[in-house]
């Protein structure tokens, strides 16, 4: 008997240690890489800057990317959701597979920074000719993804699973008429063969000083939802009202009455919601009551369960109110984005990491947030955890930075290193804990 429980215990022994080992021995690689990396990062996220596309037409961006994936070995995968690249980095250990990803998408806004990589490119969007600039930050998220790329290539034979680096378009939408984004690449199968286990990605903040991280467990950005609304009655002289059934009032009716699904339905101290109309149109002149109202609107909300019910009251309000004046409402909702749901254990899990790169203190829980990401569809499919990482120059208030999406939106360098340390860490513990779990349970 002895002679069989001393070899196991000692197996044992020396498997918990290598693997503590193993780790740190990584992490402190994965440190020194970062940091040799930064200066190749900066030059790429200004390249991309410089040259930033629009959404489904990453041509150049998904080229370089593709290039600088295929010098690391790792296998490539092209025109993957229009213009996205996936590549596949087997370790040489077996374990999960773990996904990255990054936008590669530009937005339709005139660069107002003076900065001497300020982009100069111009395009069409929607049949505008349009300005086009990386005003959402993409262009450090596709950099920071190679530069992890980079790092995790250096290690591969240590690596106890798979990377799957996902280079995705359009997550700001695609052009009219369209598919595109995450839903369309999962659609091709970018989550399949080989199946992905978990997902990370993370936004660059403008709002949020270099150095620090934040994220939220559950519900972390709002899902976004269009809806329109057509009430019809009938038309009459404006001075013979009583002949009409006036859509303009009715629409004026509706739009109280959705106003009360936030304040009277929604469990506010538990989860947020927005029912915004942000588009109004009846009618041509002062003494005409017309025939029909058209408004459009968007709905966010931060849990699935409010998201339906929102649906549902938007339905029922317009229609009972038109009802009640002899008018009809013809309602419809377009899912455009889920819910970004970060898993709650798993954010949980990976919390420590994240903190381990970035110290403790560095580190918070963020209010949640009514804008929407793409990264939604991935996390549908797979836990995800998707975060947060400063932008902002140190020092700077913020009151004093430009928000995502204008042409004064500028993003400090000095948080690249840190984004490469957080993806690449989540990788290699991700890949700690399920290969020492199955190894247990085995
Ligand atoms: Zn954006
Ligand atoms: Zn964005």
């Amino acid at each position: 008997m002895k002679k069989i429980i001393l070899p196991v215990a000692l197996l044992m022994f020396s498997l918990s240690t290598s693997f503590g080992q193993n780790t740190s021995l990584l992490k402190s690689k994965i440190a020194q890489k970062a940091e040799g990396l930064e200066a190749k990062v900066v030059a790429w996220r200004r390249d991309f800057h410089q040259n930033p596309e629009l959404g489904n037409r990453e041509f150049k961006t998904a080229e370089k990317v593709a290039a600088h994936l295929r010098v690391l070995g790792i296998e490539v995968k092209t025109s993957v959701g229009k213009t996205g690249v996936v590549g596949i980095l087997k370790g040489g250990k077996p374990g999960p597979v773990v996904a990255l990803r990054a936008d590669m998408d530009g937005l339709p806004v005139k660069e107002r920074v003076n900065i001497p990589f300020a982009s100069k490119a111009t395009g069409e969007y929607n049949g505008q000719p349009v300005s086009i600039m990386h005003a959402c930050g993409h262009d450090t998220h596709v950099a920071i993804l190679m530069g992890t790329a980079e790092i995790l290539a250096s290690m591969k034979s240590e690596l106890k699973g798979t990377v799957k680096f996902i280079f995705q378009p359009a997550e700001e939408g695609a052009p009219e008429g369209e598919e595109g984004g995450a839903a369309l690449m999962i659609k091709e199968g970018v989550l399949e063969n080989p199946k992905v286990d978990a997902i990370f990605g993370l936004h660059i903040n403008a709002q949020t000083e270099i150095g620090k991280i934040k994220y939220r467990p559950g519900g972390t950005m709002a899902s976004s939802d269009w809806f329109k609304i057509k009430i019809k009655g009938k038309q009459s002289h404006g001075a013979y009202p009583w002949s009409s059934i006036d859509p303009i009032v009715t629409a004026s009716q509706v739009i109280m009455g959705l106003q009360t699904i936030v304040s009277r339905n929604a469990p506010v101290t538990e989860s947020a919601a927005v029912v915004t109309v942000g588009q109004i149109n009846g009618g041509v002149r002062s003494n005409i009551i017309p025939e029909e109202v058209n408004m459009n609107g968007t709905i966010r909300a931060l849990d699935t369960g409010v998201q339906d019910m929102i649906h549902a009251r938007i339905s029922q309000i317009a229609t009972n109110i038109a009802e009640s004046a002899g008018a009809t409402a013809e309602v419809s909702i377009t899912r455009m984005c889920p819910v970004t749901y970060n898993d709650i254990p798993l954010t949980e899990k990976m919390v420590p990491t994240l903190e381990g790169v970035a110290g403790k203190e560095n580190v918070s829980i963020t209010a949640a947030v009514t804008g929407a990401e793409d990264f939604a569809f991935y996390q549908q499919k797979v836990p995800g955890v998707f975060f947060f990482l400063g932008g902002a120059p140190k020092g700077k208030p913020i009151s004093e930075t430009a928000p995502h999406h204008t042409p004064d939106f500028y993003i400090d360098e000095g948080g690249f290193v840190l984004g490469m340390k957080s993806m690449a860490s989540l990788v290699v513990d991700y890949m700690e804990m399920n290969t020492v779990k199955s190894s247990v349970g085995k």
